[in-house]
């Protein structure tokens, strides 16, 4: 079956009911596998109630694999908000355009600040992040991120989706990574809560991660708000997703990202059960005898008492000290915010942390200039 025809052929009852099914026997094989061995049967027992009582193995599982794709190290990345501008409705965010609030875009110089004020404390990896407006267009885009990278060894880009050229040319600017989730691929829940502006294009969105895989930018980064939709479905289908897209762009690293619903001035909540603690981990370990060698990341939705939890169990990149409107870091005014972060301590505080659980946090792990052809005759 392909990845396309799978989401029209499941249904979160199928996959729910399913889950529900599951024996022990089925978590037992799937915990013998990992990678490409599994099936989406061996996921389905990995998150069924069946599994709960071998969370201790499963974690046992996902920490190794960890460990051997990723060694001890945590990377550190940090957002920084451009705009806070967007042609969206979406049910779920702060940003989204039926509220009545005066919106930001930060000048060049304003955004020169904030990066100024984001490297103080430490980070080399910067992730730039605006609403969805054609007011903060591909030059504007590629400016920012051309600063950025004269400041920091890996930039990162969420923003709209743009078009094939737009792509490459972030790619030609060098931009690193490019997150850009789904949110929900339940496309009738999808359809409740993009009620407006082109983010409403199921189809466009879901086809956009591999038109970014395609124009060379070399990490790619999907994910779901868990709560949104169906979480059971949500996860297998993303899963699949990625399954596809390693396949296919075999060269671009993927990573995941499953935040939870959290409030914001525009939450209308959800008709859906939001994972609680124990299944959210779960989910996590899941997903790393999925892929061991996909990236996970955790960002400061989270409690910081979760978050630490977490740590040693899949997750390989953590983001700290957030902000989530712009002019966060250097500037006093308060303005419009996406949503609230919950983990509220500093970046050192979370790197002592991380210390004390014996791994090791990683401030700059790549730099570009590695990419640049070498000189090897002797
Ligand atoms: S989720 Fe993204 S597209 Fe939707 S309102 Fe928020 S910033 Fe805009």
């Amino acid at each position: 079956m392909s990845w396309s025809n799978w989401l029209t052929e499941n249904s979160p009852e199928r996959i729910e009911a399913q889950a529900q099914q599951c024996r022990e026997i089925d978590v037992l094989r799937a915990l013998q596998k990992a990678g490409h061995a599994m099936t989406e049967d061996d996921l389905i027992a990995l998150l069924s109630p069946a599994a709960t009582s071998h969370l201790p193995a499963i974690a046992e599982r996902s920490y190794h694999l960890t460990r051997q794709h990723f060694g001890h190290n945590i990377h550190f990345y940090v957002p920084l908000y451009l705009s806070n501008r967007c042609a969206n409705h979406c049910t779920y965010c702060g940003f989204s355009r039926h509220i009545a609030q005066k919106r930001t875009t930060l000048n060049i110089d304003q955004i020169h600040a904030e990066l100024r004020a984001i490297k103080k404390r430490g980070f080399n990896n910067v992730l730039l992040v605006t609403g969805e407006s054609h007011k903060v267009g591909a030059d504007y885009l590629a400016q920012a991120a051309n600063l950025a990278h004269t400041m920091f060894s890996m930039v990162g880009l969420e923003v709209q989706s743009l078009s094939d050229k737009d792509y490459e040319r972030m790619s030609h600017t060098g931009v690193d990574y490019i997150p850009f989730y789904q949110e929900t691929y339940h496309q009738h829940t999808y359809e409740q809560v993009h009620l407006a502006g082109p983010k409403a294009d199921y189809q466009h969105r879901l086809a956009t991660p591999a038109r970014i895989a395609r124009a060379g930018i070399r990490k790619v980064g999907l994910g779901v708000l868990l709560g949104l939709g169906p979480w059971r479905y949500d996860v297998i289908a993303l899963a699949r997703h990625l399954r596809w897209l390693e396949k296919k762009f075999w060269r671009t690293t993927f990573s995941v990202s499953l935040p939870r619903l959290r409030p914001c001035a525009a939450s209308q909540g959800s008709s859906y059960q939001t994972p609680s603690d124990q299944w959210f981990l779960q989910i996590i370990m899941a997903l790393r005898l999925w892929s061991p060698t996909v990236e996970i990341v955790l960002s400061t939705r989270e409690p910081s008492q979760l978050r630490d939890r977490l740590l040693p169990f899949g997750v390989t990149h953590i983001s700290a000290g957030s902000s989530t409107q712009p002019g966060g870091y250097a500037e006093a005014n308060v303005r419009l915010r996406q949503f609230d972060i919950d983990d509220h301590r500093t970046p050192q505080e979370i790197a002592t942390v991380i210390r004390k659980l014996g791994l090791q946090p990683v401030w700059t792990d790549w730099r570009s200039e590695l990419s640049q052809p070498m000189d090897l005759s002797l």
